[in-house]
C-alpha cells in the first residue's frame, strides 16, 4: 500500500478489545482494512484472546491490565513488533500516545474513566461505548472535550440514533429525546417473579448479545437509567427533555422531537456493529452487509410505558439525574458492586435496587464535585455497598 493511502486510514485504539463491543469493532475493522488500522488493543485478563487479536491486527501496542498475565502475553508476542504493557497505569500511558486518531472507549464501568480523559486531554476523537464515564463525571468529560475540540461520538445504540437524527439540525432546538428500551428479559414481570431470578435468566437478553454487566443492567432497567444521564451530557439536555419508552422489538433505536412537533427516528435491526461502524467512520457512512430490516415482512411495532414501580432502578436513576452533582456517580458505583454481587450469587435480583438506594441515602451529596471528589464518592459508595453484602 502506498504511503499516501496508508495515511488516509484512521488509526484506532480499542480500549476493552476483548469484550462484546471490542470484538464487534474488530469485526467491523476487518471488513474495512482500507479505512481503519488498529493501533492499540487493551484487555483486562483475557490474555489469549488479546494475543490472537494482536497477531491478526498487528497493533503498535497492547495492554494487559492483569499484571499476572504479562509474561504470557509478552512470550506469545515475542518475534512480533507489538509493544506489550501491563497494569492499570499503562492504560493511561498508552492513551496519551500520539500515534492514533480515535479511541473506542469500550472498557466496562468506572474503570474506563481515566484512560478516556487522558485520550481527550491528548486531543483524540472518542467513540464512546463506556456510558459509565459520562454517568460518573459527564460535566468534566464534556467540558474537557469542548476545550480540546475533540468530538465525542456515541456508540450506545440509543445515543447513536439521537446523534444521527441530529445531523443537519445544529441550529434547531430539541424539544425532547425519546429513548427506547427493549424492556429486557423480564418485561411484564412483577416482584414476586423477580425475587427468584438468577443470573442465568438475567443474562438472556431477547434482542442483544452483550457483556455480563450491561446485560444485568438491561434486565433491571438500570441501563436505561444510565442512558438518561448519558443523554443529558451528550446532548446538553434538561432532565424533563428525556423520556423513556418501552419498545420490545428494538427496531427504533431512539427518537428526537423538535420544536415544530416533528419526530425523527433512527431504525434498523438490533446489531451493535451498526452504531460502532457509524462512530468509527463518522462523518462518513460506509458500506455494510449487515442484514436489513424488511418492512414488507414486519409485524407491528409496539410502545408502552415503563413499569417504574417494579423496575425501581429507573426511578432511582431519574432521581440521580434530577439531583445531579455526585448522585449519578454514587448510583453508578453502588450499582457496579451490586451487579458484581448478583453475578456471583451473593445477592438477589431485587437487592440490586435496595443496595443502590441505600448508597444514595448514605453517601454525602456534593452539588458540584471536582474530579477528585468524583473519585472519592465512587470509592465511598463502592465500599459502603460492598460492606452491606460482605464482599
Ligand atoms: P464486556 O464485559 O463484554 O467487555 C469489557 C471490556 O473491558 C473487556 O475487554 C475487558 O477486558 C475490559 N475490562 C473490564 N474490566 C476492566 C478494568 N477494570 N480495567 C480495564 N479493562 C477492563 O463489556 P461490553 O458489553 O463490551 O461493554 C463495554 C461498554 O460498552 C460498557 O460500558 C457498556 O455499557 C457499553 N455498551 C455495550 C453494549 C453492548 O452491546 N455490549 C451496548 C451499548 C453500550
Ligand atoms: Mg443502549
Amino acid at each position: 500500500m502506498s504511503r499516501r493511502l496508508n495515511r488516509m486510514k484512521k488509526k484506532i485504539a480499542i480500549f476493552g478489545s476483548t469484550g462484546s463491543i471490542g470484538t464487534q469493532a474488530l469485526d467491523v475493522i476487518a471488513t474495512h482494512p482500507d479505512k481503519f488500522e488498529v493501533e492499540i488493543l487493551t484487555a483486562h485478563s483475557n490474555d489469549m484472546l488479546l494475543v490472537d487479536q494482536a497477531k491478526k491486527f498487528n497493533p503498535n501496542a497492547v495492554v494487559i491490565v492483569n499484571e499476572g498475565k504479562y509474561t504470557a502475553v509478552k512470550e506469545a508476542l515475542a518475534g512480533t513488533d507489538v509493544k506489550v504493557f501491563a497494569g492499570e497505569k499503562a492504560l493511561e500511558e498508552v492513551a496519551s500516545f500520539d500515534t492514533y486518531d480515535m479511541m473506542l472507549a469500550a472498557i466496562v464501568g468506572f474503570a474506563g474513566l481515566k484512560s478516556t480523559l487522558t485520550a481527550i486531554d491528548s486531543g483524540k476523537a472518542i467513540a464512546l461505548a463506556n456510558k459509565e464515564t459520562l454517568v460518573v463525571a459527564g460535566d468534566i468529560v464534556m467540558q474537557r472535550a469542548v476545550e480540546k475540540r475533540v468530538p465525542v461520538i456515541p456508540v450506545d445504540s440509543e445515543h447513536s440514533a439521537i446523534f444521527q437524527c441530529l445531523v443537519g439540525e445544529t441550529r434547531n432546538k430539541i424539544e425532547k429525546v425519546i429513548l427506547t428500551a427493549s424492556g429486557g428479559p423480564f418485561l411484564g414481570k412483577k416482584p414476586n417473579f423477580l425475587v427468584n431470578v438468577k443470573k442465568e435468566h438475567a443474562l438472556q437478553h431477547p434482542n442483544w448479545n452483550m457483556g455480563a454487566k450491561i446485560s444485568v443492567d438491561s434486565a433491571t432497567l438500570m441501563n436505561k437509567g444510565l442512558e438518561m444521564i448519558e443523554a443529558k451530557w451528550l446532548f446538553n439536555l434538561q432532565p424533563d427533555q428525556i423520556q423513556v419508552i418501552i419498545h420490545p422489538q428494538s427496531i427504533i433505536h431512539s427518537m428526537v422531537q423538535f420544536e415544530d412537533g416533528s419526530v425523527k427516528a433512527q431504525m434498523g435491526l438490533p446489531d451493535m456493529k451498526l452504531p460502532i461502524q457509524y462512530a468509527l467512520a463518522f462523518p462518513q457512512r460506509i458500506t455494510s452487509n449487515f442484514p436489513r430490516y424488511d418492512f414488507s415482512r414486519s409485524s407491528a411495532l409496539h410502545f408502552e410505558q415503563p413499569d417504574i414501580k417494579t423496575f425501581r432502578n429507573l426511578a432511582l436513576a431519574g432521581e440521580a439525574l434530577n439531583k445531579s452533582g455526585n448522585m449519578p456517580c454514587i448510583l453508578n458505583a453502588a450499582n457496579e458492586i451490586a451487579v458484581y454481587g448478583f453475578l456471583r450469587n451473593r445477592i438477589g435480583f431485587l437487592d440490586i435496587t435496595e443496595l443502590v438506594e441505600r448508597a444514595m441515602d448514605k453517601i454525602s451529596y456534593i452539588p458540584k464535585p471536582t474530579l477528585e471528589e468524583y473519585f472519592e464518592s465512587d470509592a465511598e459508595a463502592r465500599n459502603f455497598a460492598a460492606s452491606l453484602i460482605n464482599l
